[in-house]
């Protein structure tokens, strides 16, 4: 069963006015049960969310007025805006089946009326199913482009993700830094401690990673030990105090054994940037050249590939 629960409103006490009465006249005649069955078709063409709301507003708008649609699901960390904001709004809870799906608000310059608050609860009766439909299909998306130990972007993620980000870059003129991060001697790790804490390890890793990284940087578990991130619109400079901020701060981590005894785990980083003409596939043997240069110098430390004439440089950093 679809409920959808009015939660508030900013003018509660809503007055019949004339003025709201030919509109709500217009939206019966305009949406009689033909317009309804149209609208319900419509929002069934697409699955994804941000098209599905464009329709839907699209579809609504005009008949009620609306300056505004927003779409928030705080859980999934959905925000949805269309429209420009106006004084009056009314606000409603969505949910099918004990399901939570999100909460819809709408905005426009004229207070709404009994018959077109109506008239609205009716056409969102239309979006619950296919909204459900939309969640459920982004939750399999992302499902299956998560790896399920660290929570991080998988390969599949980041193929799409570097694609989309390189073009973006090239596009824009902006840069872009590519980070291949590779935990040292874990194989003396699993043989040491057991597959457990070996997977415990990679777990504080990403952890450690994903935190040190800005919102807008983006974490992936490219391998077994393996990460990959990418630093969008990090100058050269940027890229290399966050590869050695990531560095110092996986160095630093209090990770502990069964006994509570500390393991020491460190990594190596290899970083490449954005240049004219350098593809993905490029990129990502860049970033492993340096990777492996900084393996071959020591270990937990950070090596950028310079070009392909010159072997990769390692600059000492005082942040
Ligand atoms: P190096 O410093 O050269 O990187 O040495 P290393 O021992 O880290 O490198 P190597 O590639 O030889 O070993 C990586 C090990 O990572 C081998 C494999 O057993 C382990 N490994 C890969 N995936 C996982 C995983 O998901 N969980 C655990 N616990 N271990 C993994
Ligand atoms: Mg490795
Ligand atoms: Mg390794």
């Amino acid at each position: 069963m679809a409920s959808i629960v009015s939660s508030r409103s900013s003018s509660p006490q809503q007055e019949y006015q004339a003025a709201d009465y030919s509109i709500a006249q217009a939206v019966q005649q305009e949406l009689g049960a033909n317009a309804q069955y149209k609208l319900t078709s419509l929002l069934q063409t697409t699955i994804e969310i941000e098209p599905l709301f464009e329709l839907f507003f699209g579809q609504i708008q005009h008949l009620l007025k609306l300056g505004s649609c927003q779409f928030i699901n705080q859980i999934k960390n959905i925000e949805i805006k269309l429209g420009t904001t106006n004084s009056h709004n009314c606000d409603y809870s969505l949910n099918i089946q004990q399901q939570y799906l999100g909460n819809i608000s709408f905005s426009r310059k004229q207070r709404f009326s009994e018959a077109e608050l109506a008239q609205l609860e009716n056409l969102l009766s239309t979006l619950v199913y296919p909204l459900r439909n939309a969640l459920n299909y982004r939750d399999a998306l992302n499902q299956a482009l998560s790896d399920p130990l660290t929570g991080l972007g998988n390969r599949g993620a980041l193929e799409h993700s570097l694609e989309y980000q390189w073009q973006m870059a090239q596009r824009y003129e902006q840069d872009l830094g590519v980070l291949m991060i590779d935990i040292d001697f874990f194989k003396k790790v699993n043989d040491t401690y057991g597959h457990d804490i070996g997977d415990y390890v990679i777990k504080h890793v990403a952890e450690s990673i994903n935190s040190t990284t800005r919102q807008t940087d983006m974490a992936f578990r490219y391998g077994g030990e393996e990460f990959l991130v990418l630093l969008n619109k990090t100058t050269p400079l940027g890229s290399t105090i966050i590869s050695e901020r990531i560095r110092e701060n996986i160095e630093n981590l209090a990770l502990v054994d069964n006994k509570g005894l500390p393991i020491k785990i460190t990594v190596s980083i290899g970083g490449t940037h954005l240049r004219p003409g350098v593809s993905t596939h490029q990129l990502k043997q860049e970033a492993d050249k340096a990777l492996y240069h900084a393996k071959e110098n020591g270990r937990n430390r950070v090596d950028f590939y310079e070009n392909e004439n010159s072997s990769s440089h390692s600059g000492e950093l005082s942040i």
